[in-house]
């Protein structure tokens, strides 16, 4: 295997993103060096380990640089493995992720370095690591808060997993733009975006002990949602999903994909995710893309996610009228999730134009497609947690760059809604 032609193939979608951020004169292997001389230390204290928050946090933060070609440093020790998530396999959650890490992308390990760039932080304490920047992240209720700091004074005691989740989100998105550092960036609102910067974020409900979504139709095996399949097997939630895709797994999917792994390359997108996922989760694959003519021949289920970069087959999923749509997508550093019940805005009146040619390599990276992941994952949860829905905030536009300044807020019914589902009057 020439782990260098590899790493260039599986970094073909990340590159040419943050790339978007600098001068043009700034080339790939000057951004893939910089990615990949950073060393990322995860700072805490072994008996962490054996709680499931903890090992989600470390698991997604790993998963989400190791993807981006950073080298990510963690130290688990011997606590049991307590997560089911992709690729996660053996006794001990050290050893799981060391395996899984190795699968992630081309030439990667889990290094076991004494001396790091950047040290990440987590409950109160003072990093004793040598490191030139630190990061500390403090988590109390369903809160999470990240500053650049090397000394923590808040507790880390997250609410449940999908706090843990937005943390390593959050830290991800810090981390990312440290390995910029020292590249020109393009233009003053680019140095903006680069800045590192404090961001805190609330997971808007309580997650209970035991959560059934149900039956639900994932309608892409895509980057979109096999993150937000990520978000569902690191919350323990059980459902019944039938995943249509058509597509296979190929090296420039290992960037953003969590079930991208080296072992299964060339193989069916929806055969590895049905295959891969927690037992929870009972996976049916249909080997096919979901087409226009879908409805007459095929009830979806109550609750549809939508992770395809193809506006239409929006369209043509609202069409059919499941109780619940949820609609991911992404572009460049931008993230819309929104959200469709009978009787609200729909899909088609948040994604009006179909677009002709979908360029074939979009450019994406981890922390932006696990966002979208995340945000469509939240959606799905919270709808099955009960409670009162939220038409007037159906729709969330997130900046993975700048997650705090995420908004939420409500949608119009559109007079030329492709779809023609309107409001009853
Ligand atoms: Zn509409």
């Amino acid at each position: 295997m020439d782990v260098t032609a590899d790493r260039r193939e599986a970094s073909s979608r990340t590159l040419p993103l943050l790339r978007e951020l600098l001068l043009q004169s700034v080339t790939d292997s000057d951004l893939d060096r910089h990615l990949r001389s950073l060393r990322v230390r995860l700072v805490t204290e072994e008996a962490r380990f054996s709680q499931r928050s903890c090992q989600v946090f470390a698991a997604t933060l790993a998963m989400l640089l190791i993807r981006s070609g950073i080298c990510v440093q963690i130290e688990a020790g011997t606590a049991e493995l307590l997560v089911a998530l992709p690729g996660f396999e053996g006794q001990t959650f050290d050893l799981a992720l060391r395996r899984a890490a190795r699968l992630m992308f081309p030439g990667a390990t889990l290094g076991g370095s004494t001396s790091a760039d950047v040290a990440v932080l987590i409950g109160s304490g003072v990093s004793p690591l040598r490191a030139e920047r630190t990061i500390t992240l403090r988590a109390s209720g369903r809160t999470v808060d990240l500053e650049w700091s090397r000394s923590s004074s808040g507790p880390w005691e997250p609410a449940n997993e999908l706090v843990a989740l937005a943390a390593a989100g959050m830290a991800a998105m810090e981390i990312h733009k440290l390995a910029l550092h020292g590249l020109e960036a393009r233009s003053g609102t680019a140095a903006q975006l680069l800045a590192p910067s404090s961001a805190s974020f609330t997971v808007p409900f309580d997650l209970p002990e035991v959560l059934d979504i149900g039956r639900l139709d994932v309608i892409s095996a895509g980057a979109i949602s096999q993150n937000a399949m990520w978000v569902l097997a690191s919350a323990g939630a059980r459902a019944d999903i039938r995943i249509f895709d058509a597509d296979h797994i190929d090296l420039s999917n290992v960037n953003r994909c969590p079930y991208a792994f080296l072992d299964v390359l060339g193989r069916r997108k929806v055969d590895v995710v049905a295959e891969r996922s927690p037992e929870r989760l009972r996976v049916e694959p249909v080997a096919r893309h979901y087409r226009y003519d879908e409805q007459r021949t095929l009830r979806l289920a109550p609750r549809v996610l939508v992770g395809a970069d193809d506006i239409a087959v929006r369209h043509w999923v609202q069409a059919a009228q499941p109780e619940l749509i949820v609609v991911g997508a992404t572009s460049h550093f931008e993230v819309v999730v929104s959200e469709h019940m009978t009787g609200w805005p729909c899909a088609g009146c948040i994604h009006p134009t179909a677009d002709g040619d979908v360029p074939r390599l979009i450019p994406t990276a981890s922390f932006v497609s696990f966002w979208a992941g995340y945000l469509c994952g939240l959606r799905l949860l919270k709808h099955a947690v009960g409670g009162p829905s939220y038409q007037d905030g159906l729709l969330t536009v997130a900046f993975p760059l700048q997650i705090s300044e995420s908004r939420t807020s409500g949608a119009t019914f559109r007079a030329d809604c492709p779809v023609g589902h309107r409001a009853e009057v």
